[in-house]
């Protein structure tokens, strides 16, 4: 190697960027001894769940936990028997006690919203972030009920924040209809009014020290968005455990059906750091948990207020931020544990009549104003349905790009978020999608429930897509969603497809009606009366052989 210039292709502005960073690690110092905000001592007490060690509850008590978990998808029953103070494990790399922190930092309103969350779940998140933040960067905590039904969450909430000196920040405002929580954050940020404004689940516990890392690439440019590392806090023993490895640094990205992915930093990434606990740029953010400047955050419109309920707001937040000038950073000292819930709520009965899924939905606003044509194309063939749904006038959130004057999607995969392609590469266009149905039963294919890879089978027809929504692309790879099916000990089954993978072995012809695998020379057979998929050599006269591929549209 004799060029001592950087090829042309990494001169992109992350480069840039990393440049600057490495300006600033100057005034922000690793030390000797203890970082200026580090807490002296940290109470270890023993009891139920202390150490974030797993609880557990007196068998009198099962059929309490059952319902809790049914309402909750928690167990707060446990919950209850855990002191809202309890210590946890310091899940933070070493080096993270030592850093220095510069000593001004802006004052922090800590947004949290919620739809009948377990009281005693809801009342540790702040009284957690009370007792691990700095006093004089603690604005306020403001809780947005999301027009929770559950009886506790209304007089017995008040009483206990109002009656307590120690929860004299904390303010709670509720939602007049149940609004998700996408607009529910966006109230949020229209009641706060500190510098900084910080978001937490519902069903959180901060980590020591968690908030000056978040702050401190904020002070350095306030565009930047700052993302805590997410500890598990398990749903039923309420075990704090780390999510991620030690060494592990991960940064947000996603697939082109929209599906939030993590990648590890690339060799350039790794090569420009100094220590492993500093901060670094992440092209996407899972959503639940982050920081940002509050008066830049209202300046990017805050949320497309047209978003449903949740999901997808991770990605029109981060888009918009890079596009327009920004820039996220994930913060390794900064740890929230969060708990990963049994089951989610149905969303069913408050979709505005909106018959399509409620992420997809949402994914197709957001990439309808944020990507370029090109990519466009590639969510449509990963997702062909959501072609269909009508997403409602985007003119207000186009304005906004273009008052912004924010960069194209083509510049933010160039320069920001190119290693998705080593993951995910762009798929190639699909030759027949829709149902696969047997022209000799009737029946459609179907990857039926389970655990992964497991043997697909076929269906009553119901039209509807999801499980029954193939796509075979000019590849020769057939899928459904993020899956593959892929022959197994000669059986088909459906499985992940490999990552970084889109192609494959299979063959369908319009005319003969086959689908042909070409690594097996074999067809995709239904065995009767068994109705099991078995793979036989082709041949076509035999009816349990043709499979109609057809489109389409459910939600007409
Ligand atoms: N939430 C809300 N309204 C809703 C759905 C969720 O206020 O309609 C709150 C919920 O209580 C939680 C936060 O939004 O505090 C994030 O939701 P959730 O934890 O279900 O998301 P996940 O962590 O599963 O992505
Ligand atoms: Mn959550």
């Amino acid at each position: 190697m004799t060029s001592t210039r950087q090829s042309p292709e990494f001169r992109n502005d992350i480069t840039v960027l990393y440049e600057q960073w490495q300006e600033y690690r100057s005034d922000i110092k690793l030390v000797e001894g203890l970082g200026n905000y580090e807490p002296v001592t940290i109470v270890e007490k023993d009891g139920v769940g202390e150490k974030g060690k797993p609880a557990y509850y007196p068998t009198k008590y099962e059929e309490q936990v059952i319902n809790a978990i049914d309402t909750y998808g928690i167990n707060s029953v446990v919950s209850d028997l855990i002191a809202l103070n309890r210590s946890i494990p310091d899940t933070r790399n070493d080096e993270c006690q030592h850093w220095h922190y510069p000593q001004r930092l802006p004052n922090t309103s800590v947004i949290i919203v919620f739809h009948n969350e377990a009281l005693s779940v809801l009342m540790r998140t702040f009284h957690t972030v009370i007792f691990r933040t700095p006093e004089h960067l603690l604005h306020e905590i403001i809780l947005i009920d999301d027009f929770s039904d559950i009886e506790n969450l209304k007089d017995e909430l008040e009483n206990k924040i109002y009656g307590d000196t120690y929860y004299n920040k904390v303010k709670i405002f509720r939602n007049k209809k149940r609004e998700g929580l996408i607009r529910s954050k966006i109230n949020g940020v229209l009641k706060a009014t500190g510098e900084v404004v910080a978001f937490l689940d519902a069903h959180c516990e901060v980590n020591v020290n968690w908030l000056p890392p978040l702050l401190t690439p904020i002070v350095k440019d306030h565009r930047t968005m700052t993302v805590p590392f997410v500890d598990g806090i398990d749903f039923n023993t309420f075990e704090y455990t780390p999510v991620y490895g030690k060494d592990a640094l991960p940064k947000g990205i996603f697939e082109w059906g929209m599906f939030y992915k993590e990648k590890g930093l690339t060799k350039y990434e790794l090569q420009n750091r100094k220590h492993y606990s500093e901060p670094y740029y992440s092209p996407t953010h899972a959503g639940g948990l982050f920081a940002i400047n509050r008066q830049y955050f209202i300046k990017l419109g805050i949320y497309d207020p047209g978003l449903l309920i949740w999901g997808g707001e991770n990605f029109e937040l981060s888009f918009k931020i890079w596009q327009c000038g920004g820039s996220i950073q994930w913060v390794p000292c900064s740890r929230v544990g969060h708990i990963y819930r049994a089951a989610r709520y149905s969303f069913a009965d408050i979709t505005d009549n909106i018959v399509a899924p409620i992420d997809q939905y949402n994914y197709k606003r957001v990439i309808e104003v944020w990507f370029d044509d090109k990519y466009k194309e590639f969510f449509y063939t990963r997702e062909p349905l959501t072609r269909f749904i009508d997403v409602g006038d985007l003119s207000s959130q186009i304005e906004l790009k273009s008052n912004l004057n924010c960069k194209n999607f083509d510049w933010y995969m160039e320069n920001i978020a190119s290693d998705v392609l080593t993951q995910y590469p762009y798929p190639p266009k699909n030759l027949y999608w829709g149902e696969i149905k047997t022209a000799s039963t009737g029946l459609c294919l179907d990857i039926l429930n389970g655990d992964l890879p497991r043997k697909i089978g076929v269906r009553e027809c119901h039209k509807m897509g999801g499980s029954q929504l193939f796509r075979l692309n000019t590849k020769g790879q057939l899928s459904n969603g993020e899956r593959c099916i892929e022959i197994i000990n000669n059986t088909p089954h459906i499985d992940f497809c490999q990552i970084g993978k889109v192609n494959g072995a299979w063959r369908y012809d319009f005319e003969d009606k086959q689908f042909y695998e070409q690594r097996t020379d074999k067809c995709l057979t239904l065995e009767v009366p068994s109705d099991n998929l078995i793979f036989e050599e082709c041949d076509d006269r035999n009816p349990f052989q043709i499979w109609e591929f057809n489109q389409l549209n459910p939600w007409v």
